[in-house]
């Protein structure tokens, strides 16, 4: 994108009263100092008009970038024809939308939700139910050391981040622990109350651990032979992000639940919980929500699977994702890990993460800022917009190497 050609930003009020007026806002976060109040495509502007490369995007969410003119269109033309009309009634947007999730994943019906919390909130919900109808009541679901679900009680959980078993204890329970990659694990987490095993196939909060694909397969093969229901969050990965539609495609076998959020939306807050037929249990009155199936989200996401579903755009992501590997490789930033454009870079010496994300966002004079997530001490994670360009790539990376050797002196 030629960004020397896209028009200024609009100017800030004032930017000093507008960071001091942030302490309105509850801290759960170190924010940096800046106020972002534009983007297009892979760039953003800060309240002083400074740019930002963004190989963040929302934490992988602007699946095609800022300010995307099917996006933008979608919610243009749908926001002036039907808002909302309430989870009691049918809307179009909906029910193209769950058609077009079924067909491209082979599953068969869809429930809406809000985020990727709710999402994993609504199949861990949809497992118990099944649990209770079809396996006397079990209802324990095998999650895995440091996966990340959501910020719900139950998908906290799920989650097996350390430090969430005690942040709001006491825990919802029925979640044991297994080793990722590692069977024997999980078959020590099986008992008779057991009704399904949850998994990210790349645990992306934990700085982007892969499922090996002979583990995901086995496990797969596991839980058809012990009746258990596989679920697989693709919150994350889901969308294209790992260079196919969804990242099971890659390991050649296909879930039983599919939770979506994230990149779903491309900027607009949804995700869907996607499940096979047998599954769908839930009857009327067991789930819901106000703004579940709410046109103009759908509408968005309808927009974005036009373009990332197309076999031509994904083969672009898996070449684009190349590009990023190899180039992180040609510097010699580190040990790359992830596929597609959901990558992160091990830096070899040690706990800089967080100082080079840091140099990258506050760059010398002239020159553009950088947006990585410094996911781990020792590691910068890139999640950069699926249909950013190979100058983007190979700028953000220069900008990323000058960051590092700033941040060292
Ligand atoms: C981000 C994420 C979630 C939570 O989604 P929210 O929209 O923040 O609720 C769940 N699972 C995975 C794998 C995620 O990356």
């Amino acid at each position: 994108m030629d960004v020397t050609a896209s028009p200024p930003p609009p100017p800030a009020a004032s930017p000093a009263p507008l960071l001091r007026a942030a302490s309105a806002l509850m801290r759960v976060n170190h924010r940096p100092d800046l106020v972002f109040v534009r983007g297009v495509g892979s760039w953003l502007w800060d309240q002083h008009g400074r740019r930002y490369l963004d190989f963040v995007q929302g934490w992988a969410v602007n699946a095609l970038g800022h300010a995307a003119t099917a996006v933008v269109e979608a919610v243009r033309e749908q926001s002036s024809r039907l808002l909302h009309s309430g989870p009691g009634y049918h809307n179009d947007r909906a029910i193209e939308l769950a058609a077009l999730l079924a067909r491209l994943s082979g599953l068969d019906q869809v429930f809406f939700t809000n985020n990727g919390a709710e999402a994993n909130e609504g199949a861990i919900k949809l497992a118990r139910k099944y649990g209770r109808v079809h396996r006397q009541g079990a209802f324990e679901i095998i999650t895995f050391e440091h996966g990340f679900h959501g910020r719900t009680l139950a998908t906290m959980s799920a989650s097996g981040k350390p430090g969430f078993d005690r942040l709001f204890a006491p825990q919802v329970r029925g979640f044991p622990k297994a080793r990722l990659n590692h069977l024997g694990s999980v078959e020590a987490c099986r008992s008779d109350r057991t009704v399904g095993v949850m998994l990210e196939l790349v645990q992306g909060e934990a700085g982007v651990i892969e499922a090996d694909v002979a583990f995901v397969q086995a496990l797969r093969r596991w839980c058809d032979e012990h009746a258990l229901l596989l679920i697989v969050d693709e919150v994350q990965t889901g969308i294209g992000r790992t260079g196919s539609l969804f990242a099971y495609e890659r390991h050649g076998i296909r879930p039983d639940i599919v939770t979506l959020g994230k990149g779903l939306g491309g900027g607009v807050p949804i995700g869907a919980v996607l499940a096979r037929e047998p599954v769908c249990c839930f009857e009327p009155g067991d789930q819901g929500g106000t703004f579940n199936g709410n046109p103009l989200v759908c509408a968005a996401a309808l927009a974005v699977l036009g373009e990332v579903s197309r076999p031509q755009f994904l083969a672009k992501v898996q070449r684009r994702g190349e590009r990023l590997r190899h180039g992180l490789v040609a510097r010699n930033l580190g040990e790359v890990h992830g596929s597609g454009l959901l990558q992160a870079v091990r830096l070899p010496d040690g706990d800089s993460a967080a100082a080079i994300a840091h140099a990258a966002l506050h760059p010398p004079h002239g020159q553009p800022g950088l947006l990585v997530n410094a996911v781990r001490a020792d590691k910068l994670r890139l999640m950069p917009a699926l249909n950013c360009t190979d100058e983007e790539i190979d700028q953000a990376l220069d900008l990323l190497s000058i960051a590092r050797a700033r941040s060292r002196r």
